[in-house]
């Protein structure tokens, strides 16, 4: 069910489109901006109906303070009032709203126009996704790691916290594909993915498809014990782990990786391209000293 927020500082309005949308929705009825921004903290509404006049303060002015926190700002928001004038229905789309209804309203019009953004919220997800993962592996592409890294580099920094980062390639996969044919090639990089993923254990911890046969492992607040821990661990559960034959299932092929791991407490005066090098370089030498098996950066 989708959740809808109601804003509202009167009660018989309040009232009233819960009873309305109690049906279809889960609705989270909110008498003022403050207790609206309450709820928001700790529930994702996928809708937001919004009121125009209340005391304290407006409708137009919470959905201002909404649309500049990036935790909020693609909720849709449809103004819900009785003002009927024309400027009054710009401001309300100016500030972002994705509709204005005017009070009285028709219930059925009201839903219907319900029914069609969430619609709108539900595309923009899969788009989202799909941007998002890799649609081998099914696991996150590179766009959102780089994204996802961003964010944990501002974090590491803000909190003074280290942040660990391993690159893993797999060894020979030339050969693998070249012996194997690229089809066997492909399931070995999915059940590469489902190794690494299943190896991470911490909900802070990212694992994405970097590009070809390569991965990277981001690990927030990690430095060089513990990510030297976790690269051993991939090492060892994709060396123990075979990857399913296509042509017979019941046959299993083995396949290593190398990993380059690095870790920083870094500051302004670091960058990320610079961190992923180090990364890239300690893969290289892993590679160079035999492979199956991680070099951390020194
Ligand atoms: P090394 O141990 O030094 O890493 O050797 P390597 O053969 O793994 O490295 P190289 O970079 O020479 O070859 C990478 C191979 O990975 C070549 C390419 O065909 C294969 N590859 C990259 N992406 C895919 C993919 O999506 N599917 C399949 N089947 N193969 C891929
Ligand atoms: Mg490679
Ligand atoms: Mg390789």
């Amino acid at each position: 069910m989708h959740k809808i927020c109601l804003v509202d500082d009167n009660m018989t309005n309040l009232t009233l489109a819960r009873d309305i949308l109690k049906t279809s929705y889960k609705v989270y009825p909110a008498p003022s901006a403050a207790k609206f921004f309450e709820i928001i903290e700790n529930i994702r509404p996928d809708l937001i109906l919004m009121d125009v006049d209340m005391p304290q303060m407006s409708g137009y002015e919470a959905v201002q303070i909404l649309k500049n926190d990036e935790r909020f700002a693609n909720i849709p928001v449809i103004f819900l009032t009785a003002k009927t004038d024309e400027e009054s229905e710009l401001k309300g789309f100016k500030l972002g709203a994705v509709d204005y209804i005017t009070k009285p309203f028709h219930q059925s019009i009201v839903k219907a126009r319900i029914a069609t953004h969430l619609t709108i919220v539900e595309q923009r997800r899969i788009i989202e996704k799909i941007s998002l993962t890799d649609p081998l592996t099914q696991i996150p592409n590179r766009r959102f790691f780089d994204s996802e890294m961003a964010k944990e580099w501002k974090r590491a920094i803000r909190d003074g916290l280290s942040i660990g980062l391993m690159m893993i390639d797999a060894d020979y996969f030339k050969k693998f594909n070249d012996e194997h044919g690229h089809q066997q090639g492909d399931a070995a990089l999915q059940t590469l993915a489902t190794v690494i993923s299943s190896s991470i254990k911490r909900g802070t911890d990212f694992a994405a498809r970097w590009g070809g046969e390569e991965f990277a492992v981001l690990l927030p607040n990690t430095g060089d014990d513990g990510i030297s821990k976790v690269a051993e661990n991939i090492r060892l559960n994709v060396e123990k782990t075979a990857v399913p034959c296509v042509d017979d299932p019941s046959q299993g092929l083995n396949i290593t990786v190398s990993l380059g791991c690095a870790s920083i407490k870094p500051s302004d005066a670091d960058s990320i391209e610079d961190f992923v090098k180090k990364a890239d370089s300690a893969l290289y030498t892993a590679k160079q000293k035999g492979r199956n098996r991680f070099y951390l950066f020194k």
